[in-house]
């Protein structure tokens, strides 16, 4: 009895544990499937292509399939953990190959024998490498390389400050610099660190964005065309387009974001960082230069996978994506790390959570509040994707009338790009938060 109200009490005070004076092997935080149906549905309509029954999850290809009973798919409950390690073993082609082949029968273990890749497990040890064998994999958001690859790919934050001063940062350079001082860090303690972007303007494909144009388009779009994906009228404008910002928008956006989740999950890692900078999506005035102007607002907050909208069930990677999320510890394993990732940067950088009762209208549409104070579901490509447990990071507000100062004063340098004490700081709070989160978990 009193065993198990300890355990329930110990689950109910994880959030705010001192976790340097962890000393026992903490509860695993498990959640039920019916709760994690319920963070990841967030529009009425997705309920259409699922039906829950005792054996498992069915899964229908439209909501006229739901009303007759036409099965797409039966992921059973007892081959749930063989499914997550089909998942975890192979591209997501053939995933969607033999999901499609499934149908209502039950994978066959055997089948899969030399195919399943077990993981190599971390061991958080004390020793002056704690973090070898960790393998982290981290994604800078965004690509530009440039102000004008900047207002491309529409991630440039140009504030006209109190003063009438403009100041000028964008996003892919954060990121990339954050990554870069984060990567150093974690390799000095033995980690193994992928980088979805090897270069300053590289696109997940290791090449520029004009690059990926010149060399690459035409072949991704008739690719995509004949999965699917994109219709005939939208392939023919691709490709007579020079337009950049309309093939971003289009296509690439889409496209590269399924690049990065491959380039993950072929790394097989431990834990996934997906670096990004915020701004204030209520702050819409512009002066008469096109020039913004700053916010007050200023908070932290990350994504973890949940909350399919309306649209979101159209394609199978998708709906067997749904089920892989709702049938495995997704969801716990990243709201873990979120949560400690999350407190982490707020202490680190001095800024809120985001507020539970915040005005940010979007995340009412989007998100799925966790429990966890700055913590949503969120179904974005890579939360969706990327499988293990992750954290998409959205710190800061890059328009907030004090970060601005901070992210354009560049007094830092790596790599040869000029940066701020800012960014390293961002990069110290990720830091910190694997940490406390390794520290937490001890075996990965
Ligand atoms: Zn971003």
């Amino acid at each position: 009895m009193w065993h198990w109200l300890f355990t329930l009490l110990s689950i109910i005070s994880f959030p705010d544990q001192e976790l340097k004076e962890v000393v026992h092997t903490p509860p695993e935080f498990q959640m039920s499937l019916n709760e994690k149906i319920n963070l990841s549905v967030k529009s009425p309509a997705v309920k259409y292509y699922y039906r829950v029954n005792n054996k498992g999850i069915e899964l229908y290809a439209s909501p006229n399939d739901w009303k007759y009973g036409r099965k797409e798919s039966l992921i059973y409950y007892d081959e749930s953990v063989l499914y997550n390690k089909i998942y975890y073993s192979l591209t997501i082609n053939k995933v969607i190959d033999l999901y499609s082949k499934k149908g209502e029968q039950k994978f066959n273990p055997e089948k899969f024998g030399g195919l399943i890749i077990e993981p190599e497990l971390f061991i958080f040890n004390s020793s002056s490498r704690p973090l070898e064998g960790l393998r982290v994999a981290l994604d800078p958001g965004h690509f530009a390389g440039n102000v004008k690859e900047a207002i491309e790919e529409m991630r440039l934050a140009r504030i006209r400050m109190p003063d009438k001063k403009v100041l000028e940062v964008f996003e892919a350079e954060l990121t990339y610099t954050t990554a870069l001082f984060l990567r150093d860090t974690l390799q000095k303690l033995g980690a193994t660190v992928l980088m979805t972007r090897n270069k300053h303007g590289w696109t997940a494909f290791d090449k520029t964005f004009s690059q990926w144009i010149a060399d690459d388009l035409t072949d991704a779009v008739i690719g995509d065309l004949r999965e699917g994906y994109i219709s005939q009228a939208t392939a023919n404008k691709l490709l007579i387009s020079s337009n950049k910002r309309y093939i971003f928008k289009a296509f690439f956006h889409r496209y590269e974001l399924h690049q990065r989740a491959k380039k993950i999950n072929k790394f097989r890692p431990h834990l996934t960082l997906i670096l990004h900078y915020n701004a204030d999506s209520q702050n819409r005035r512009w002066d008469a230069q096109g020039n913004q102007y700053s916010t007050k607002n200023n908070y932290n907050m990350t994504f973890v996978p949940g909350a399919y909208i309306a649209g979101e069930m159209r394609y199978k990677e998708q709906r067997l994506n749904f089920a892989r999320i709702v049938l495995s510890d997704q969801i716990e394993r990243s709201i873990e790390l979120s949560y400690f990732v999350g407190t982490r940067l707020n202490q680190r950088l001095g800024v809120d959570a985001y507020p539970a009762n915040g005005k940010q209208y979007y995340l009412l549409k989007v998100a799925n509040y966790t429990g966890f104070e700055g913590v949503y579901a969120r179904n974005l490509a890579l939360t969706r994707m990327i499988n293990g447990p992750i954290c998409y990071g959205e710190t800061l507000f890059q328009d907030n009338v004090d970060e601005i100062k901070r992210l354009a004063n560049k007094t830092l340098e790596i790599e040869g790009i000029k940066t701020s004490e800012r960014v390293r700081e961002v990069a110290l709070g990720y830091f910190d938060g694997i940490m406390a989160f390794v520290n937490y978990k001890k075996v990965l």
